[in-house]
């Protein structure tokens, strides 16, 4: 770097809020939300992500740079709705003072009665209207952080949204065209709900809507007689879970292995699900691969 006289440089640093426009730091609570903020705020945001690629969710567990980066952070967004258990704590431990913005406000919920309680499904992102909902809560967040490129975000973000449209449009055409019999698919847990309600597909698992639940003796057995009734001949591993049980429901019920879905984590850069696009792209190819 070349060296500025003093008087320059002062100058330079005491211009720098008019002449150019901040960058805001943002932490995002996962690898999907975190890639939704850096589409839409391009050069405006440095982005961390707490949760890394393939990294599960539900329960994940913060260190101590988590924390500080929490601390220093303008912007936390979280998904919400109960999917990061893990964050008021580690907000309040951080010190941070704003509230974190929750990107799913606006979704319309669903839920499931899980050992008698009814629990609300954290995983509405898979459906690409709700991915609308999150861009558009997390660009009206970014503009409020930077008012100076709300042009620019709104631009980026109008851009992304009119992208993930036509990824809704070209899922549902695509689910469309299958036999409803056969639009049913095997995974480790159910995080796939938003996604079957707005795409017409059935999801199975041996788990409910966390990876920290476990799945009983009775369940497994009946979700085998459930998969050998209705024919179902593939089944999915998770990037993010162990897959040994959906591998043995598998096993005990001929079905053959249709591949790995990214349901709430990204893969790295050089993995086939790199971005939430690309991650839903890879998820229903996948998925309608295995129902030809
Ligand atoms: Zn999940």
């Amino acid at each position: 770097m070349k060296k500025l006289p003093v008087s320059l440089a002062l100058a330079a640093l005491f211009a720098t809020p008019l002449a150019m426009a901040k960058t805001v730091d943002v932490v995002a609570s996962f690898t999907v939300l975190a890639d939704i903020v850096k589409q839409v705020g391009g050069d405006h945001v440095n982005v961390k992500s707490l949760v890394g690629p393939n990294g599960d969710p539900h329960t994940f567990e913060p260190t101590p740079q988590d924390s500080q980066a929490l601390a220093k952070a303008d912007l936390v967004f979280v998904s919400g709705l109960g999917l990061e258990g893990w964050m008021d704590r580690l907000v309040s431990a951080s010190g941070y003072r704003g509230e974190p913005v929750v990107a799913s406000t606006g979704v319309t919920t669903r839920s499931m009665d899980e050992d008698g309680k009814t629990v609300t499904d954290p995983h509405a992102w898979n459906s690409m209207q709700n991915g609308v909902i999150y861009t558009t809560n997390v660009m009206n967040a970014l503009v409020k952080a930077d008012p100076e490129d709300a042009p620019a975000i709104r631009q980026r973000g109008q851009k992304y949204i009119q992208q993930l449209q036509a990824l809704d449009s070209w899922a549902k055409t695509a689910f469309d065209a299958v036999p409803a019999d056969k639009r049913k698919v095997l995974t480790s847990h159910d995080a796939f709900g938003y996604f079957g309600q707005r795409y017409g597909v059935t999801f199975l698992a041996p788990v409910g809507f966390s990876t920290e639940a476990e799945a009983s003796a009775s369940n497994v057995g009946s979700l085998i007689n459930q998969l050998k009734q209705q024919h179902i001949h593939r089944y999915f591993i998770e990037n993010q879970t162990d897959p040994r049980l959906v591998k043995q429901i598998a096993s005990a019920t001929g079905a053959e292995p249709g591949g790995e879905l990214y349901p709430e984590a990204l893969s790295t850069a050089s993995g086939p699900a790199a971005t939430y696009q690309a991650a839903f792209k890879h998820n229903v190819n996948a998925m309608l691969k295995s129902m030809r």
